[in-house]
């Protein structure tokens, strides 16, 4: 019995399809590459844009010959297309699919394969657990001793409003895990030879905030720092106003917690802020960003950017870009505008910015963008840092710095898993080059 899962999008369904890969070994299942050697399907799909639907869309209607050509074939259509909610327009669509699961939730597939009539896809709604798991997960067998760095999800759902956003709408209410469950999973993860952990949320930063006997964010990161053998921690990804003196001190004072802090903007105007409901200006962003440079000492900064925005005017958008002209971030993640269904600014904006000026915008920022890294990375240039390995690519290891630079290295030795001081000799905006320290 055989299964194959795609999966596009976040980090979250990365580790989301990792687990469902988790549970489908559990249950007698092993991993193949092709789709038409398979007897389970897994899609498991995004929905942040326009451009991510129609790719899913795409991926199941080439799923369509292959389930008349096999009955017996089982798809699963998991993730953000189909969400929390009633899915009966999809089920209407696509008569093919056999199961439908929402975000982070393998138990309809594993209910819908051990035949069990468990009403899982309700139940999953609320939930703060896997459901098929209450203790371990062990990775699936192609993962399991050779991942280095591994993703865990703490805060499942989100319930700030942000207007062009539809992931609140799909994944749920914002819920915390409870830290028990983190730390058990983290644990495992080590013992299955995993040396980083990235803490995953919409809002990261909230962790806990939803569970009075939760921990805070820097809560979680001091007992996770106890546990022996897991060397780096990261978190993702952080909204402005819930980034604490604690939590930055935390990442300051932890020496596993690496200097790295993902934490979106969205917009240089204030107008642009407020249509989106993003809840701060953006000189509050830029003395957000100075607290955080104060803080943590050689931190890098990385920030989301939506370019054409309902309404963004040239002048709007230039104080994005001036924005990051002056903050000099070390990574932009950048978006244009893609109305959502349901969301606020989808109902009540209009999408006024024509499709070649978003290009336009999105080019520009890119290229500012381009410079100020390069700038940034060469002042590696000659500088000795440690970098976690992480897999061979090619001839050359590829790894990490404590700052969250890609590092590529010659050498005939096994560095997977290893943590060694790496001399930089060549930098450029996406990558750096360097060679071990004897
Ligand atoms: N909670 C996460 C959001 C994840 S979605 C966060 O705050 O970062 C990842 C990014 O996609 C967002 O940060 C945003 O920049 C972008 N995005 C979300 N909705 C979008 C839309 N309707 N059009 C274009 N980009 C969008």
């Amino acid at each position: 019995m055989k299964y194959h899962i795609w999966t596009e999008g976040c980090q979250m369904n990365v580790a989301d399809s990792q687990r469902v890969a988790s549970a489908l070994e559990h249950l007698g299942y092993s991993v193949t590459p092709k789709p038409e050697e398979a007897d389970v399907i897994v899609l498991n799909t995004c929905v942040v844009r326009q451009s991510a639907e129609d790719k899913a869309y795409g991926r199941l209607n080439s799923l369509r010959p292959l389930k008349e050509k096999n009955p017996h074939l089982v798809i699963n259509l998991m993730g953000c297309l189909v969400g929390i909610r009633n899915n009966d327009a999809l089920r209407k669509r696509f008569p093919f699919v056999d199961v439908f699961s929402p975000p982070s939730d393998p138990s309809p597939l594993v209910a819908f394969l051990t035949q069990s009539e468990v009403r899982a896809m309700e139940e999953s709604a609320t939930a703060t657990r896997y459901a098929y798991m209450d203790g371990d997960l062990v990775l699936p067998e192609v993962e399991r001793g050779k991942l280095v760095s591994a993703h865990i999800p703490v805060v499942y759902g989100c319930s700030h409003a942000c207007t062009y956003c539809i992931i609140p709408y799909r994944r749920g209410i914002e819920r915390s895990r409870p830290p028990e469950d983190i730390l058990a999973e983290a644990r495992a993860l080590v013992r299955q030879g995993v040396k980083e952990i990235t803490l995953l949320g919409q809002i990261v930063d909230r962790y806990g905030k939803d569970n009075p006997a939760y921990p805070t964010l820097a809560g979680l990161l001091i007992r996770l720092s106890e546990i022996e053998g897991l060397e780096r921690i990261r978190f993702l990804t952080s909204h402005p106003n819930w980034m604490t003196d604690e939590l930055l001190d935390a990442v300051a004072s932890l020496p596993k917690v690496m200097p790295h802090i993902e934490v979106p903007a969205q917009a240089g105007d204030d107008t642009v802020l407020e249509n989106m409901k993003r809840g701060y200006t953006a000189e509050q962003y830029r003395e957000l960003i100075a607290r955080i440079r104060e803080r943590i000492p050689g931190v890098s900064i990385a920030t989301d950017i939506i370019v054409g925005f309902p309404g963004e005017t040239e002048e709007q958008f230039m104080n994005t870009y001036r924005l990051l002209e002056d903050l000099r971030l070390d990574v932009a993640h950048l978006a244009r505008y893609s109305p959502r269904p349901g969301t606020v600014s989808a109902r009540r904006m209009k999408d006024d910015v024509p499709e070649e000026e978003k290009m336009r915008r999105f080019r520009m920022l890119e290229e500012l963008q381009e410079r100020i890294v390069g700038e940034i990375n060469a002042r590696y240039l000659g500088e000795s840092v440690p970098v976690l390995f992480e897999e061979k690519v090619k001839q050359r290891w590829k790894g990490r710095t404590p700052t969250n630079k890609l590092v590529f290295v010659e050498s005939e030795e096994d560095l997977h898993g290893q943590i060694r001081e790496v001399k930089i000799t060549w930098t450029g905006p996406w990558s750096m080059i360097g060679s071990l320290k004897k």
